[in-house]
């Protein structure tokens, strides 16, 4: 299992080997040539504009890096959606998630006691890590929403709190999409297909079944008992920032720890962990500490858990017109000041798109 270092040198190394021709054939594989680039991407630190650039000037044909453009633009697809949608991203966007038995997590799922062993062992994996295979977190949406037939809210918060790729919008939708309020359809996996790309070999299992069958099964034994979660973020303890009120002030946060970003300004650079975030987005002491880690690329930059209303009461009346700088993100809409847009891949596709398919027939265009 992959390790995720935070220096940024080890970052630039790990986009050098990208092997795109290998990911289009192996991606749904859990050993397959992934990148593991996510926790980069999500914590803004590199960009999917950045990934893409690179692959592009790698000079392959288009049909060789289509599949691993195409996942890349997912992530930003996602991101235009939240944009656009605001918080109702957080609600059933499309339909309303059909046989809801609950609003609970499921004991099993936690506890990574499925007896599915692939998921069990990928579950504890997340746990060690903060790192899931995509289709793993197919695998455990789906037992999660249509096996289990929990509503997908609680447990996509579970995940997003274990991930240090934690990304509201690529997981809120995806698992709307597996639940079936972001498709018309709900996604089922079976103990075959496990068996095949996770490279188990298990049977009589409550998945070792057609289809057919799985869709109209009621909620297994293994995933009736369920719990509340509690999810809570511990946030490091200090002071307030010192603050030269003479010069700008560039807020970065768990979204955007971009080393690059307006390198050479002569500025403050504050990383502002704001606690109603963390309690609307709650997130495990691991991934505060990996957060931590990757800010330690920026020279000078310190470290402040507080609201920007703090912050911003650090400056005078006189000097607040334009003192922050910041990216602009969903998340952080109440921040003021200058405003920066994000790197994007296709920044002239803007706006709300249906589904991925609309996007893509836009964007590809573009390439
Ligand atoms: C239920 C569920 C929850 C998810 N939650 C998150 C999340 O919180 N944060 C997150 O970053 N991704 C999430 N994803 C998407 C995807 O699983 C991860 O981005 C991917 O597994 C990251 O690993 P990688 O960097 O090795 O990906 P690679 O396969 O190497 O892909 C390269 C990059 O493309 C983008 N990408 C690839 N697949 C997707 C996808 N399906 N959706 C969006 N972007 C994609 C990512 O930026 C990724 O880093 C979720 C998917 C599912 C099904």
């Amino acid at each position: 299992m992959n390790e995720f270092p935070a220096d940024y040198q080890s970052i630039v190394e790990r986009i050098h080997a990208i092997d795109p021709v290998q990911y289009s054939k192996t991606r749904n594989f859990t050993n397959g040539a992934v990148t593991y680039l996510s926790p980069y991407i999500s914590r803004g630190i590199i960009s999917v504009k950045q990934v893409k650039d690179y692959v592009v000037s790698k000079g392959y044909k288009k049909y060789q890096i289509e599949k691993f453009l195409q996942e890349l633009a997912w992530r930003e697809y996602w991101q235009r959606v939240w944009q656009s949608k605001g918080n109702a991203i957080l609600t059933d966007l499309k339909y309303p998630q059909q046989e809801v038995a609950h609003h609970q997590m499921i004991t099993n799922i936690l506890l990574a006691n499925t007896g599915i062993e692939s998921i069990d062992k990928h579950i504890q994996q997340l746990y060690q890590t903060g790192y899931m295979h995509n289709h793993l977190r197919m695998y455990v949406a789906a037992i999660c929403c249509n096996m289990g037939k929990a509503h997908w809210v609680l447990p996509s918060q579970w995940m997003y709190y274990h991930l240090l790729d934690g990304d509201i919008a690529s997981n809120s939708l995806s698992w709307q999409w597996v639940a079936g309020s972001f498709s018309s359809k709900k996604y089922y996996c079976n103990q075959e297909n496990i068996n095949k790309y996770t490279f188990s070999n298990q049977h009589n299992t409550f998945l070792d079944k057609t289809y057919d069958t799985l869709v109209t099964t009621g909620i297994p034994g293994e995933l009736q008992e369920t719990n509340e979660l509690k999810l809570i973020t511990n946030l490091p303890k200090n002071q307030a920032p010192d603050i030269d009120i003479n010069k700008p002030t560039l807020i970065y946060n768990s979204y955007n720890l971009d080393p690059n970003w307006r390198k050479e300004e002569d500025a403050n650079r504050v990383l502002l962990l704001e606690p109603s975030h963390f309690t609307q987005y709650p997130v495990s002491d691991k991934v505060i500490r990996f957060i931590i880690e990757l800010s330690k690329n920026i020279p000078g930059i310190q470290i402040f858990t507080g609201e920007f209303d703090d912050l911003e009461g650090l400056y005078t009346a006189q000097n607040k017109a334009g003192c922050f700088v910041f990216k602009e993100h969903p998340a952080f809409m109440h921040y003021n000041g200058i405003k920066d847009e994000r790197d994007w891949m296709f920044p002239s596709v803007t706006g709300y798109f249906p589904s991925f398919s609309s996007f893509w027939k836009k964007a590809e265009r573009l390439l």
